[in-house]
């Protein structure tokens, strides 16, 4: 790649700003060329006055009325803004950016990826969720075009790095880690009570609201182990989960010989955006170097899927194939998005999802439009499911 233009799905996030800033310290020949956020305007008014990109993109009219307002009074020249997911689109296949970081948060990403794919883009990919519902057309796709699928999902990009040169026939499985989220040690009990507040304190990592409640019932490493076939083509009982507290190993490898080969860093997204962007080069980076010394020592458990049970419904979608990993993800969107709206309990969340899979008449995935349809109806059961488990025996206790 010579030119190296940028486009940004969901530029105004967490992934987003830290792009912006990997874009920033990296210099030339790396530049932004399209950003595309949602309903945050006077983040992406700043944006686009630091960084100058010929298109940007919003949720809305009145966003994208805003959104010039706000740039007119600050002197800042208006780019074409594009609205909705077709902005989204035109971001992701923009003519001058071969290299699109997809980091919209949940499903709202999954047309824009698909048309990078199939416009050939190198897609620095951070919204799972794309991969989840739609592995099968996302890998499709890349290999009919040959476009490049990076993962910047810490493990993913741990795996990527551990697998580089490696014989695919010569690996025996993939280690994903798991931090376990603010509620490892805690009981089931415990659990229930849990307020909005509290599943919002993950120990290492600071991520978006979706993120850190998946975090915090292990649902986001349930998705990852999906991420990770998809990515890597290893069948699930090869892909296995540790919890790692201190979340410095970002994932593993273990080789026929039984050889294991580990990533290791500080936890700060900034390194994988990097390497995705500049792949297969290395460049300088900005992070501070990891201090082993300063590590009083490493620890691994196993999972506990009795009291995480989340994680053991990703790998009954993934073991069910077709459609059921697109209602999983669409089923834990609303259980989460519930969940956050306080109607029902942390510890619902699983109970949303195990009764949409119950109900899920799996499929094949051949087009688009059988995994809309699938999100769509996931959705509807799981809004059903929530009504009972809200109102039901399982009501959340007042406050
Ligand atoms: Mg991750």
């Amino acid at each position: 790649m010579n030119t190296r233009g940028i486009a940004i799905l969901g530029s105004t996030g967490s992934i987003g700003c830290n792009t912006l800033r990997v874009v920033e310290a990296l210099g030339t020949p790396f530049h932004v060329v399209a950003l595309a956020a949602g309903r945050n305007v006077a983040k992406l008014a700043e944006q686009v006055a630091r960084h100058a990109p010929e298109l940007v993109s919003v949720e809305t009219e009145e966003c994208a009325e805003e959104l010039r307002a706000a740039l007119r009074r600050q002197s800042v020249p208006v780019p074409r803004v594009a609205v909705g997911e077709a902005g989204l689109v035109e971001a992701a296949t923009h003519g001058r950016a071969p290299v699109v970081v997809s980091a919209t948060v949940g499903a709202v990403g999954f047309v824009p990826t698909l048309r990078a794919l199939e416009a050939g883009k190198r897609v620095a990919l951070a919204n799972k969720e794309t991969l989840v519902i739609a592995g099968e057309l996302m890998t499709r796709a890349a290999e009919r075009t040959g476009a490049e699928l990076l993962p910047v999902d810490s493990e993913h990009n741990a795996l990527h790095q551990c697998l580089r040169g490696e014989q695919r026939a010569e690996v025996r499985r993939l280690i994903l880690t798991a931090s376990g989220g603010p509620f490892r040690t805690r009981t089931r009990e415990e659990m229930a009570r849990a307020t909005v507040a509290e599943a919002m304190r993950h120990p290492t990592w600071t991520m978006g609201e979706k993120i850190t409640i998946d975090s915090a019932t292990l649902m986001n490493k349930g998705l990852e182990v999906i991420e990770a076939h998809w990515l890597f083509g290893f069948p699930p009982d090869a892909i296995d989960v540790v919890v790692h507290p201190e979340s410095v190993v970002h994932s593993m490898i273990e080789l026929v010989d039984g050889s294991v080969i580990a990533q290791l860093g500080v936890t700060d997204m900034r390194h994988a955006i990097q390497y995705a962007l500049t792949y297969p080069e290395r460049r300088a980076g900005q992070l501070p170097p990891l201090d082993l010394t300063q590590l009083a020592a490493l620890h691994f458990e196993a999972p506990d899927c009795a009291r995480f049970p989340c994680l053991a419904l990703a790998y009954r979608a993934l073991r069910a194939g077709g459609t059921s990993p697109a209602a999983l993800n669409a089923a834990n969107e609303a259980a989460v998005e519930a969940f956050l709206t306080g109607q029902i309990r942390l510890t619902d969340i699983p109970r949303v999802i195990e009764r949409v899979l119950d109900r899920h008449d799996s499929r094949a995935v051949t087009d688009l439009e059988v995994v809309l349809a699938t999100d769509a109806a996931a959705r509807a059961m799981a809004g059903e499911e929530i009504e009972q488990v809200g109102a039901g025996e399982f009501a959340r206790p007042g406050s």
